[in-house]
């Protein structure tokens, strides 16, 4: 993956569907920019599974492009459960390259979502296997904890 600048991203496959199958890769300004430029506009995902793939956008995008971050940032803070959020969210330089989702299931406020995101460091290529537990608060999901999975690489 390689996301320069910003007018190469909208037309860009979107951060979370690069390693989907080719039907599915929606471009950026169809898939996850709905969900960062609505902020503000009362636009939030209906489905916890669409704010978790919005919110792996947020990283990738606010990780490697700088104009972008505090956008990013700002996503991310108003999707986070205000009992677990960070008080000053660092987003770092590190290089997202796929999402991979292993199993969802939803409830009318409860849901989770299991991930694998993959990510380099020193052109290695390494994953992180995360349960996400989302809840619905006044109509909106939020992000509340992760549990990391060991698994064997
Ligand atoms: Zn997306």
């Amino acid at each position: 993956m390689k996301l320069n600048l910003p007018t190469d991203l909208y037309h860009s496959v979107c951060p979370c569907r690069i390693r989907e199958s080719k039907d599915d890769q929606k471009s950026y300004s169809k898939c996850c920019q709905i969900w960062h430029d609505g902020l503000g506009v009362n636009h939030f995902p209906a489905h916890a599974l669409n704010l978790m793939r919005s919110r792996y956008s947020a990283f990738a995008i606010g990780s490697q492009i700088l104009e972008q971050r505090p956008l990013m940032k700002h996503y991310l803070e108003n999707t986070w459960h205000a009992s677990t959020r960070p008080q000053d969210l660092m987003l770092d330089d590190t290089v997202w390259t796929g999402l991979r989702i292993i199993q969802h299931n939803s409830s009318v406020l409860k849901a989770m979502v299991e991930f694998v995101a993959y990510y380099k460091i020193n052109g290695r290529t390494e994953r992180l296997q995360e349960k996400s537990q989302f809840e619905k608060i006044n109509g909106q999901w939020q992000y509340v904890v992760g549990t990391y999975i060991e698994t064997q690489s």
